[in-house]
């Protein structure tokens, strides 16, 4: 009888690849390092909200800063003080938690991606970038210091005026410096939950351009794209702009989410006809060019949360990610030929974003925000498409001086990854020689 796979005990968000390893609780800070020291290569994570494998490492020791469901773990908020809105807390507090603690105290995270159930300690170490990339660039430039742990038990206290190499390295360092304790993020004020918000429909990237440059003084911007649709829908899209409402109004705890996806729905069922239809009802589901109203923080900024598991929609085989940024000096050439590439592919997507990114400096040496415009989209795993079409949509980029992001990548060469990130080799000094990624394997091989 043919021997199955084993059960790989740590998932990224896409299910693939599926890498078995070794999974190492860690509760406190003082549980690393290992005693005694494990034999393998190690590689700290936190809610495996990455897609691809960055947060993965084949036979290694994953050490998980969080418990299965989110429980448990390395989760405490240390110290808040409200004058400076600086809070301390250890690496594995997600910003839901933090946003439980921060929003009935009249504070909101100065960055938040598309979802809550993300680490502070994945957060840094992909330095993510939200919907406010524009006016406040990425997590990392709110995290004023860290804690890092070194495999040989050296403790770094970093930040921009202390051992700042370390700073910078960690910084979207992908996990591979060492282990991220506990981080102090400062927060912002705010009088309410809701968010005054606007959308807007456009057709092709010539207009999204000109409405994100409209509304360059919004705090929020972002746009969902349509990219299955062809002809004279192509590139049709609705543009999002929202602020925090200045009106105060009481400031509740967010309810928890029940709705869970309990099963994988077999592969086939997202496919060209289904998405189409799903982008249709969308894209009409605002009737009118401008819709504008107010809304809650958590369907503004975190509308798949409401569906717990909703990666399973793509079935066990999982899904592959894609995201890069385009420089502004291509003239959006780039970003059709992308958006041209997947729709002839016929491989569908319906969440597609679309977002500009500001000139703010990103504080870390390989954090992957630069100015321009950035697409992310996910695709079905279907063997004979997915793959080449991932293939075509990184020489597309390439071509056009951008880059991909780590944190949403299964695919990229190492051939592109260090033409992408010609840095790469400085960062490789920082490395923790006892750490390492099946991301970091790939990409240096
Ligand atoms: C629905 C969805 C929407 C998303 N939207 C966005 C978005 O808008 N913007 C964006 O930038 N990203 C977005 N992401 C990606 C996500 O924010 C990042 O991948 C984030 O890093 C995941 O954090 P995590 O806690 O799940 O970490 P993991 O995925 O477990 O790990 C991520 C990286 O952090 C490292 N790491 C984790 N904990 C530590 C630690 N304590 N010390 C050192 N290294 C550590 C790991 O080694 C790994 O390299 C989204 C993901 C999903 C699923």
């Amino acid at each position: 009888m043919p021997q199955k796979p084993p059960r790989p005990g740590f998932e990224s968000w896409g299910r693939y690849p599926k890498l078995d390893a070794n999974v190492v609780p860690l509760n406190w800070a003082c549980d690393f390092p290992l005693k005694p020291p494990p034999a393998t290569r190690m590689l700290p994570v936190g809610a495996g909200r990455s897609y691809g494998d960055v947060c993965l490492l084949g036979h290694g020791t994953l050490l998980r800063t969080r418990g299965p469901g989110l429980s448990g773990g390395m989760d405490r908020l240390l110290d808040f003080d409200p004058a400076t809105g600086i809070l301390c807390c250890e690496a594995g507090a997600t910003l839901g938690e933090i946003l439980d603690f921060a929003v009935p105290r009249g504070f909101f995270l100065p960055v938040v991606p598309g979802t809550k159930y993300v680490t502070v300690g994945g957060a840094i170490a992909n330095d993510i970038h939200g919907k406010n990339h524009h006016v406040a660039g990425t997590f990392g430039r709110h995290v004023p210091l860290f804690e890092l742990v070194r495999s040989d038990g050296r403790q770094l206290i970093c930040s921009a005026a202390q051992n700042a190499d370390w700073y910078a390295a960690t910084m979207g360092g992908m996990g591979l410096t060492g282990l991220i304790a506990w981080a102090e993020i400062k927060l912002k004020p705010i009088v309410s939950r809701r968010i005054q918000y606007m959308g807007v429909k456009f057709s092709g990237i010539e207009e999204f351009v000109a409405l994100s440059e409209r509304n360059a003084k919004s705090e929020y911007t972002v746009s969902w794209i349509d990219c299955v649709s062809t002809g004279n829908n192509f590139a049709r899209g609705i543009f999002m702009a929202g602020e925090h409402d200045s009106a105060a109004r009481p400031l509740k705890r967010s309810k928890e989410t029940k709705l869970s996806l309990p099963i994988d729905f077999p592969g086939f069922m997202l496919n060209r006809h289904t998405v189409g239809l799903f982008n249709t009802l969308y894209y009409n589901k605002q009737l009118g060019k401008i819709k504008s109203g107010s809304v809650d923080y958590e369907p503004f900024f975190f509308p798949l949360d409401r569906l717990r598991h909703w990666n399973r929609m793509y079935g066990k085989q999982g899904l592959l990610q894609f995201q890069c940024v385009l420089p502004w000096e291509e003239d959006h050439r780039g970003m059709t030929e992308i958006l041209k590439a997947i729709t002839r592919s016929g491989l569908a997507s319906f969440l597609a974003v679309l977002k500009v990114f500001g000139d703010l400096p990103s504080p870390g040496m390989m954090s992957f925000p630069k100015p321009g415009i950035t697409l992310a989209l996910d695709f079905p795993i279907r063997k004979e498409t997915s793959f080449d079409l991932l293939e075509r949509l990184a020489a597309i980029t390439l071509e056009h001086k951008g880059r991909m992001y780590p944190a949403k990548d299964a695919t990229m060469t190492a051939a592109q990854y260090q033409a992408f990130y010609p840095q790469w080799k400085k960062f490789a000094a920082f490395v923790d020689p006892a750490f390492d990624s099946a991301f970091w394997q790939r990409v240096t091989a």
